[in-house]
């Protein structure tokens, strides 16, 4: 019976954290409100990171970048990706085969009518792109879509 209750409560605690995350700040490690948001991030990177948005593909500098460091977080400088990792897809958006894990959580948005794997920052909870099952075979298969202004790039010493 007491399993039963605590599974219950992990269970009550899960959900209210999933609907808390929609719409309260305070869910991220790194919370600010939207006018400071604002203030600090570029307009673009706030377009992206803040509102879910997506550049225009080719647009970013990153797209094309092959040096070796790491890309960090446009809004809290979490390491996000590595640049061992990145790959060009040919779509216009700096695509990685991986992230390093745990820095980048999960979700699923409805953007567009269908579901697809929404990922974003796991410190600060900016939206950094999209996952899909068609980037390098010979790799992990997968293809991180990722806006470059939600990025910044600290090339390796
Ligand atoms: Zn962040």
């Amino acid at each position: 019976m007491k399993k039963l209750i605590i599974f219950c409560t992990a269970f009550i605690l899960f959900n209210c954290n999933g609907n808390a995350q929609k719409g309260n700040k305070n869910t991220y490690k790194v919370s600010k409100t939207d006018a400071e948001w604002k203030t600090e991030l570029s307009e673009m990177a706030y377009y992206v990171l803040r509102k879910a948005g997506t550049e225009r593909p080719f647009s970013s500098p990153l797209n094309k970048n092959y040096k070796k460091g790491t890309y960090v977080c446009a809004g809290c400088n979490t390491p996000l990706f590595k640049s061992e990792h990145k790959f060009d897809s040919g779509t216009g958006w700096p695509s990685f085969d991986r992230e390093i894990k745990g820095n980048v959580a999960f979700g699923t948005d409805n953007n567009l009518g269908y579901s697809r794997n929404e990922e974003h920052c796991a410190t600060c909870g900016g939206h950094l792109g999209h996952v899909f099952n068609d980037g390098p075979q010979h790799t992990t298969g997968k293809r991180h879509c990722i806006n470059g202004a939600a990025l910044k790039f600290i090339p390796e010493q």
